[in-house]
């Protein structure tokens, strides 16, 4: 039998804390009892800088199930980095994990399924919503908008799924050897090319609570995925100023030959045209570029991704926390 962690990131999570830790404590103890996993396997809550109860609950649910044990980050990181900070803490101590949000709008009864695919053989299983009824037209509308542009700009997303997957211990501890300071972790898991398997299910309604995900910080996770994962923007750029270039080309042959044919055409006319288009084209070029130059100069800067600044643990975890919070750990 293998061990189970289950990964779950908080974020101000108070009004679902307390259920989701009765709920996943449930579910584990019923594997447990179906033999799907081994008696140690465990639940690690991680705090992404809550400022509300949530770490509060976080210790309520520690005291009350030997199966629980918590970790908090020392500020909002983001769910991306919590994920990541949990990874790092159960790389080495499970043979599986599985991460799941904390409202549990994700169908957690798939998660036997996803443990029976990965007896079968599978090293990630990656939960996929097939009905997102219980969405906002909005919330599908971009969505599909986000991973229609993801697959114009080559990279390899699984379509409608989001942080809930099971992946081995050995894709974990492949993950922690990208070093890069913006790991989108959907984008990356595909890509390391691990014998893949689907589960699906209905999204549900989020149990209580707000969505953590304001419109601003789900633009620039939709950004932050597509400029870490493709520099097709700069070709589209390249393009776009090269049909530019053709188009102002052809204007001024066009004003060379009116002026010819003995029609007076004013300087203006010409210092306008190739004003207009070479500065908007250069604009837009540089700040592209300038995008891309940016994030090489963080990435290079190779900072922490978090700090781990307090950790609830009865040995499922280590609790020298701080060591194996930073990226690089083999
Ligand atoms: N989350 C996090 N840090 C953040 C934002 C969100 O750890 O900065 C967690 C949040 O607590 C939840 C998960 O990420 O467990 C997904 O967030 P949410 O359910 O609000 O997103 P949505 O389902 O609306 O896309
Ligand atoms: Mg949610």
């Amino acid at each position: 039998m293998k061990r189970l962690a289950i990964v779950v990131p908080c974020y101000n999570e108070q009004e679902v804390m307390e259920n989701t830790a009765i709920r996943l404590t449930d579910l584990m103890a019923d594997l447990i009892q179906k033999k799907k996993i081994s008696a140690d396997s465990y639940i690690l809550f991680v705090d992404d800088g809550s400022t509300d109860g949530t770490w509060e609950l976080m210790n309520e649910a520690f005291e009350k199930d030997p199966h629980v044990c918590a970790l908090g980050l020392a500020g909002n990181s983001g769910q991306q980095n919590a994920l990541m900070a949990g990874f790092a803490a159960v790389a080495d101590n499970c043979d599986m994990a599985v991460s799941i949000d904390a409202d549990l709008q994700d169908d957690i009864d798939v998660m036997e399924e996803m443990i029976d695919k990965y007896y079968e053989g599978a090293d990630v299983i990656y939960g996929v919503r097939n009905d997102r009824k219980t969405d906002t037209f909005f919330k599908r509308f971009s969505a599909q908008m986000f991973y229609t542009l993801m697959k114009l700009l080559g990279a390899k997303t699984v379509s409608n799924h989001a942080d809930y997957r099971l992946m081995s211990s050995d894709v974990l501890r492949q993950l922690m050897r990208y070093g890069e300071r913006n790991l989108f972790v959907r984008g990356v898991v595909p890509l390391m090319g691990y014998q893949s398997r689907t589960v699906y299910y209905a999204r549900k309604k989020r149990a209580a609570g707000k969505s953590k995900y304001s419109l601003s910080k789900m633009f620039s996770t939709a950004f932050e995925a597509i400029t870490s994962f493709s520099i097709k923007p700069i070709s589209l750029i390249v393009m776009t100023g090269a049909a530019i270039t053709v188009c102002a080309l052809a204007a001024l042959v066009l004003l060379l030959g009116c002026s010819v044919c003995g029609r007076s055409i004013s300087d203006g006319k010409y210092i306008l045209t190739s004003v207009w288009l070479l500065g908007g084209m250069q604009l837009a070029a540089v700040g592209v570029v300038g995008e891309y130059a940016g994030r090489t100069y963080f990435e290079t800067k190779r900072r922490p991704r978090y700090r781990i600044e307090r950790i609830l643990s009865r040995d499922q975890i280590p609790t020298d926390g701080e060591e194996s919070s930073m990226q690089g750990k083999k």
